[in-house]
């Protein structure tokens, strides 16, 4: 039996998380439902080209563009991306832009997508990729490997997308598509059940186009194989699916409760000396590494928002100030935490700028905001400082 012909044989003990393995082989055996590889790449191509949706990186097989859209979409759905990636690859169309780019700049471009390390490590793999490989992206596993932010799925969703290599990929979408189809029930975060994924992943994989076909289980999985209320009726791997056969299409894969939300109140001071207000810098380490901000943190037990704003603002720059009124409140979420974020104004009273956490303060006028990478929360200040109504409400 040859590759391509191989059936993958999905067996009762798979549906209820018990798989097994077959021996000498180390592939996981299937047996009961017979989905062969073939049967598979053709009905997911010729579904995948009726239906993908018309995505700017889709467009041609650039490296450098398949890359940067695979980084973006990591956390962060499709539509959201959309915009992202074509400022982003208009400000630097290829690797050489990016590497040559100061870091600010790159996060500038990445504010509001989250997750600024993948930023910070595509920056730096393109720097390698100049450094190392004359500018050309490799198109070997283990040295594409080596970049920086570069895991086993990223690698394997170039290669394969950009030079058709024989390489799996594994993502939310694509794992659920599998464990449903399959019948694994276990949950997908759980290592055994990663392992066992990957396994099936590649054992499913065409001789040729290999690319579409990881494309197309990962939309299957996106637009019909979805978390809640999957539309089996339109999807093409209906006939041969064992979580459909089995009416739990529902409940496979196990999910993990959530972890329990954590309320967090916090105060932001936006400190006046003259037509300036300071911005510092966070370090380069850590929850959004590098950013700028207005000085925040949270506040004591039973303390007051002004009170939390003049201790923070002394304990994190070492000024003292005159905290004046509440400016605006942002409500915004970092994983489990649900954020309430008061800000006030306070006016320059003494000190200068001295941190043991902040790297930098800058005094910068109202305009000068505009240039620096910051996060969500504190980009919707910024955009309140500068905006007409704000000017009726001057400290
Ligand atoms: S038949 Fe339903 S559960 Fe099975 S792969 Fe298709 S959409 Fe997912």
């Amino acid at each position: 039996m040859n590759e391509r012909d191989r059936r993958l044989e999905v067996s009762d003990s798979l549906a209820n998380g018990r798989h097994k393995r077959a021996g000498r082989t180390g592939q996981p055996a299937y047996a009961g439902c017979s989905p062969t590889s073939e049967w598979l790449a053709g009905q997911l191509h010729s579904w995948f080209v009726h239906h993908q949706r018309d995505l700017p990186w889709r467009r041609d097989r650039d490296p450098y563009r398949i890359w940067v859209s695979e980084v973006m979409l990591q956390q962060t759905q499709a539509a959201t991306v959309i915009p992202y990636f074509e400022q982003f690859l208009q400000a630097f169309p290829t690797v050489r832009d990016l590497a040559a780019a100061e870091e600010q700049e790159v996060l500038r471009l990445w504010e509001g997508l989250g997750y600024y390390r993948r930023a910070r490590d595509l920056h730096r793999a393109a720097k390698a990729i100049v450094a190392q490989h004359n500018g050309q992206i490799p198109d070997d596993p283990a040295l594409l490997g080596r970049l920086p932010g570069l895991g086993r799925y990223t690698c394997n969703a170039i290669l394969s997308q950009a030079f058709d290599r024989r390489l799996p990929i594994l993502e939310a979408n694509s794992q659920r598509v599998l464990s449903r189809l399959f019948g694994r029930t276990d949950d997908p975060r759980q290592s055994a059940a990663r392992r066992w994924l990957w396994q099936a992943a590649e054992s499913i994989l065409p001789d040729r186009e290999v690319g579409t076909f990881n494309q197309a289980l990962m939309e299957l999985g996106a637009l019909v194989c979805t978390p809640a209320a999957p539309r089996c009726s339109q999807c093409p791997l209906a006939a041969r699916c064992v979580a459909r056969q089995l009416g739990q299409q529902e409940t496979i894969p196990a999910r993990t409760p959530p972890p329990e939300i954590l309320h967090v109140q916090e105060a932001a001071v936006v400190v006046h000396r003259g037509p300036q207000v300071l911005l510092v810098q966070r370090p380069s380490k850590g929850r959004w590494a590098s950013l700028w901000e207005f000085p925040h943190g949270p506040l004591l037990d039973r303390e007051s928002h002004e009170a939390a704003a003049a201790r923070l603002l002394h304990q994190l720059t070492g000024l003292q100030a005159k905290v004046g009124p509440e400016l605006l409140t942002i409500r915004h979420s970092i994983t489990r935490y649900r954020i309430v974020l008061t800000c006030l104004e306070a006016e320059h009273a003494s000190g200068e700028f001295q941190s043991d956490f902040y790297v930098e303060g800058r005094w910068l006028s109202l305009a000068d905001l505009a240039v620096y990478p910051v996060s969500s929360p504190q980009r919707h200040l910024a955009r309140f400082l500068l905006s007409p109504s704000r000017q009726r409400r001057l400290f």
